[in-house]
């Protein structure tokens, strides 16, 4: 058994801290320090870094879905298509006669919610996918220069 740091009784010894101090004591001596957290010998395992794990090259070329420029127009002439008024188009996407007439004058930006009725009741497309540039795929396709394939067709 060790001696207590403190009073030297032999006891099972505890680590604390007294005036800034650490000390193993005995349980009698215990409750004048503050009991010291033992040290963990083995570090944890570090993580995986899965969080800053590079991605692929074409998970970095996002796609996006994007209304088109000429939705006025579009929606104008599947409406007519369908021989609807505006007031017929109106009641079957429950939306007032001034919403159509705003957006066929392209006056009006549409709601995720309002573009994706105006698509079922119309049976048209006003959304189109949008392909961003990354930079990985632009360094991709900009590819060799012909001085680099001369080069590399003489090795
Ligand atoms: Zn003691």
């Amino acid at each position: 058994m060790p001696d207590c740091e403190r009073c030297g009784k032999r006891s099972r010894l505890t680590l604390v801290r007294i005036d800034r101090a650490e000390m193993y004591v005995c349980e009698d001596c215990k409750r004048f320090g503050s009991v010291v957290e033992k040290k963990v010998e083995h570090r944890p395992a570090p993580r995986p870094a899965q969080v800053s794990r590079p991605r692929k090259p074409d998970a970095l070329s996002k796609r996006a879905r994007e209304l088109v420029d000429d939705y006025p127009k579009r929606i104008q002439r599947g409406r007519e298509s369908m021989g609807l008024s505006r007031e017929d188009l109106g009641r079957k996407i429950n939306e007032r006669v001034s919403v159509i007439a705003q957006l066929e004058h392209g006056q009006m930006h549409p709601s995720d919610n309002l573009i994706k009725k105006i698509q079922k009741a119309l049976n048209i497309e006003i959304m189109e996918d949008i392909e961003e540039y990354s930079p990985t795929s632009h360094a991709q396709s900009s590819g060799m220069t012909m001085a680099d394939f001369i080069i590399a067709k003489k090795k």
